[in-house]
């Protein structure tokens, strides 16, 4: 297949790019390394299955030849990022899906988009089915992404049942691995990052809040498995086993060997109280379940960090 891969310079994109040409892919990635970076990828070059388009993808697209599939991955993904790019974040969410959309109609190509666990909001269910509507505040300052991916849903949708474009929907719940920015601004990096330095471990309300953590292999492969599926419905793909964002913390001081103190700091607002995938969708029909564990997945995490930070 030859793939297109919007935000394909960043970190799930660059993951992506690797799967498929390991795979035997070739694929085409776009990226206007807003929050990318081409060091994510730097090592794809040399495999002559690998192609780079500096681009924004909120305006029209072109790209030559054929494609057979188009992954809308591009936009900033962490609370900090996109509260300091509220308006790219509306844009490439809202603009950016409809020109995505209208490039894998051209090109007769399946196309997928990187839907969020946010579009459940601080959700009231835990966890969350895929018919759970949410409970999002539009005009948050998490709204500019929650609302910005809702409205790329509804778009993919209408692409579906108007012009029957093939379309795949992931609900995407939160993922941590090598290739995050150090100061990316969520969780993983902030704790990882603190704790390598020896410096406090800030935690933010009182660290009761849960997530549920997914290694980004396992990701990759449940999108490979979704994108070969006829589900054209949101899939939730995400890692179930829920913990405290306090538990959280204290695992990466143990896994870092920190002497790190854990501090508090003021909750964001509109932060949500609880998180964790329903995955029986998943499970049934892509046959897909996570295997890393948290412990194993944030030892990994931790050598890709050392790395970056230059420390041995
Ligand atoms: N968080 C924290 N300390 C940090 C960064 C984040 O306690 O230094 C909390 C944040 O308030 C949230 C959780 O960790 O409750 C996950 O935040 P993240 O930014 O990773 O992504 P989110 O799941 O909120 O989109």
């Amino acid at each position: 297949m030859r793939i297109v891969i919007t935000g394909g310079c960043g970190f799930l994109g660059s993951h992506l790019s690797r799967y498929f040409i390991e795979k035997g892919h070739y694929v085409v990635a776009i990226d206007n390394l807003l929050t990318g970076r081409i060091e994510n990828v730097s090592d794809l070059f040399k495999t002559s299955k690998f192609e780079f388009v500096k681009y924004d993808v909120t305006n029209y697209i072109h790209i030559p030849g054929k494609v057979d599939a188009v992954l809308h991955f591009a936009s900033p993904a962490s609370p900090a990022d996109y509260m300091r790019y509220p308006i790219p974040t509306l844009k490439v969410g809202a603009l950016g899906t409809h020109k995505v959309l209208g490039f894998a109609k051209e090109k007769k190509a399946v196309f997928m988009l990187a839907s969020t666990s946010e579009v459940y909001g601080d959700p009231e269910v835990n966890p969350q089915p895929e018919s759970y509507w949410g409970n999002v505040n539009p005009i948050g300052p998490r709204g500019v992404y929650d609302e910005a991916k809702r409205f790329a849903e509804a778009m993919s949708m209408a692409y579906h049942r108007y012009h029957k474009l093939q379309i795949r929907i992931a609900r995407i719940f939160n993922t941590y691995g090598p290739n995050m920015r150090i100061s990316d601004g969520r969780a993983i990096p902030n704790f990882m990052t603190q704790a390598l330095k020896n410096k406090p471990i800030t935690v933010y309300g009182d660290g009761k809040q849960t997530r549920s953590l997914c290694y980004v292999s396992d990701l990759v492969e449940g999108i490979y498995k979704l994108l070969l599926s006829d589900i054209n419905t949101p899939v939730n793909i995400g890692n179930p086993e829920e913990i405290t964002l306090l538990e959280l913390a204290e695992k990466v001081k143990k896994v870092t060997k920190s002497r790190s103190k854990i501090i508090f700091k003021p909750l964001p607002v509109d932060d949500p109280k609880v998180r964790r995938p329903d995955i029986t969708m998943a499970q049934k029909h892509l046959k897909w379940k996570p295997k890393i564990a948290l412990e194993d997945g944030l030892g990994k995490t931790v050598e890709y960090f050392k790395k970056e930070l230059g420390i041995k």
